[in-house]
């Protein structure tokens, strides 16, 4: 049976009825099963857009999932090369991964050869599923700190996560963890096009990678910056983010950052920088003169650096306080 089918089919509802009267042992097995059939629905499809000669997108407008987004909240790119497309980050289910696949059938006569993630988060990577299904032993490239992330304690929990946030929109996703390591330095050659890769040590996580387009002057920058939308610092650190900017600055040569929230252009380095030095010098200073995290806060929010994109950041609200607390945490163990 077509495993898209099954839950309407009713045979779901029937298999949930029988677990009621089934052993519990046998009931793990069971809910493992109806797990591995049901699937969420289709996601609408969302235009490809060109944003340079090699580098395709698309777009995702919201900055968080939703049960009406279904999950679409962060950016899919797409490397034309003369060998095959290149996806660097393949959305946060195996439905976004399949519109995907529907949008590049529609645009290319070519396959998908190989997957890049650019970190752990589940909205970069729980869309591999898809292209895997299609594309069977794609490599699937990430560096070894995201692999093993994935392949532990992260995947599924991000698996869950997204489940629940979409309200089981995401339902079906496999964890399909990266299979090709990939360090700093690394270069992929695809017929025309290189791939550079940069990482400066820890920066949103512990093992993010940016892809450098070489030919396009354009480098994939995942979620070490955003464009109007702030980021999930829960395992990354601010200084480590500063270092990361200054040498991709210096190392990439590119006129254009694409993030994998909001839009490529010039300025999204810069824009990030200041807000998380807003965020990050106010707390720097409030450990030193022994304030307390809470006066830091006030301070934070008054910083013209924040002030100024507090109404047109995505999640600013609802965030701040958690982003100065670990600002805070990080300039205490900083040793200030
Ligand atoms: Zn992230």
């Amino acid at each position: 049976m077509d495993r898209r089918r099954f839950l309407q089919s009713g045979a779901a509802l029937a298999a949930l009825t029988a677990a009621e009267f089934a052993p519990w042992q046998n009931m793990s097995a069971l809910a493992k099963e109806v797990d591995d059939f049901v699937m969420g629905p289709p996601i609408k499809d969302h235009p490809l857009q060109q944003i340079t000669k090699h580098v395709w997108m698309i777009y995702s407008p919201d900055g968080f999932p939703t049960p009406e987004n279904q999950g679409m909240m962060c950016n899919l790119t797409f490397v034309n090369t003369s060998k095959g497309l290149v996806v660097v980050d393949s959305g946060a289910s195996v439905q976004i991964g399949e519109m995907a696949i529907r949008q590049l059938k529609k645009a290319f006569k070519k396959p998908v050869i190989a997957i890049i993630n650019t970190h752990f988060h589940g909205d970069h990577w729980l869309g591999n599923d898809a292209f895997e299904a299609a594309y069977k032993g794609l490599p699937i490239y990430a560096h070894p700190g995201t692999i093993h992330e994935i392949k532990t304690m992260q995947g599924n929990l991000w698996r869950r996560l997204m489940e629940q946030w979409t309200n089981q929109a995401t339902l079906g996703t496999r964890v399909v963890p990266p299979n090709m390591p990939l360090e700093h330095g690394a270069e992929l050659k695809f017929g025309d096009v290189t791939l550079r890769i940069h990482h400066y040590g820890p920066a949103h996580t512990q093992s993010d990678i940016c892809v450098e387009v070489v030919e396009d002057k354009l480098t994939c920058i995942g979620d070490i910056a955003m464009d109007r939308r702030i980021a999930n610092m829960d395992d990354g650190s601010y200084v480590g983010t500063f270092k990361t900017y200054d040498l991709l600055e210096k190392n990439a040569a590119s006129s254009l950052w694409l993030p994998g929230h909001g839009k490529a252009s010039d300025y999204v380095l810069k824009w990030n920088r200041e807000l998380f030095e807003g965020i990050y010098r106010p707390c720097e200073q409030a450990v030193k003169d022994g304030m307390a995290l809470e006066e830091a806060k006030q301070v934070v929010l008054k910083d013209p650096r924040v002030a100024s994109r507090a109404k047109d950041t995505k999640g600013f609200d609802v965030n701040i306080g958690k982003y100065v607390s670990i600002a805070y945490l990080e300039a205490e163990a900083a040793g200030f």
